[in-house]
């Protein structure tokens, strides 16, 4: 589908936030310019693959190290900027391994959103959006993602939709027996951006599931008999979605 012929990209794919142009020098600072240096030891004339979600994916030459850096500039366009799914993920703070795992996941399957929101049985008391961040950049790099996923201030469900996009709709994870089959569901759907939503471990509470049932551009969903872990559950609605609604379509036009 959109995959270049592989040997025209270098294996290495660094996010940066450097316009991207022909010509245009980029420094990497400490910890980038260590993983190419000491950790991959490439060399000056070496190349590797940069992007930053506004320019594409560009090739780029390495200039040469300094104490703390890595001065490289971008040569040529490997692949253009294009749309990437409009896809959301909130989720309740579980444990940080799991949360990790989530995120890293998670930007593999092409979130274009990481929201972090507490309910009334999250255990998690705080998240660390930097940590989330480091992680959701690095998985980005690994994939052929143009982009990295925005990761959202944490919120609590109360605020959460205050400013809620009305044409953003929004499928909500019901262990309880009470939602849409999720392959239904999404057959359902009108064409245009959506989010999933799943609860802690300890799941929705009642009353919030019934007002999110309420809105308008909400639909509980039902992913099997089986309880699912939350990051399960989370991964596992990302894949239908994306499968059914999003990029991996053969006729997909986002
Ligand atoms: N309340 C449950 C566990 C919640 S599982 C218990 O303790 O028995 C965590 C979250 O994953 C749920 O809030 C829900 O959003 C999602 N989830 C898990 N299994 C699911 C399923 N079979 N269908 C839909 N959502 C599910």
């Amino acid at each position: 589908m959109n995959r270049p012929p592989s040997e025209e990209t270098p294996k290495i794919r660094l996010f940066v936030t450097a316009d991207l142009e022909a010509g245009a020098p980029v420094r990497l600072e400490t910890e980038q310019a260590h993983y190419l240096s000491h950790v991959m030891r490439m060399r000056p004339g070496d190349e590797v693959a940069l992007f930053n979600a506004r320019h594409g994916e560009w090739r780029a030459r390495i200039e040469g190290f300094g104490k703390r850096q890595c001065d490289l500039v971008a040569t040529a366009m490997t692949r253009a900027q294009r749309a990437e799914p409009d896809l959301w993920l909130l989720f309740a703070p579980i444990k940080r391994t799991r949360v990790d795992f989530l995120v890293e996941k998670a930007t593999e399957l092409g979130v274009s959103v990481l929201w972090p929101v507490f309910t009334r049985f999250t255990d998690a008391t705080r998240v660390t959006t930097d940590r989330l961040r480091a992680i959701a950049i690095e998985a980005s790099e690994q994939p052929e993602r143009l982009t990295t996923p925005e990761i959202r201030t944490p919120q609590r469900l109360e605020r959460v939709f205050d400013d809620w996009p009305v044409t953003r709709r929004l499928l909500v994870g019901d262990e309880t027996g009470g939602g849409r089959p999720v392959a239904e569901a999404l057959a359902a759907l009108p064409p245009g951006p959506a989010a999933v939503f799943v609860g802690p471990e300890g799941g929705f509470a009642k009353s919030e599931l019934d007002e999110m049932r309420d809105l308008p551009f909400v639909t509980t969903v039902g992913l099997g008999p089986r309880i699912l872990r939350a990051d399960t559950a989370a991964l596992a609605a990302l894949a239908c979605w994306q499968a059914l609604r999003g990029d991996w379509r053969e006729d997909s036009a986002l």
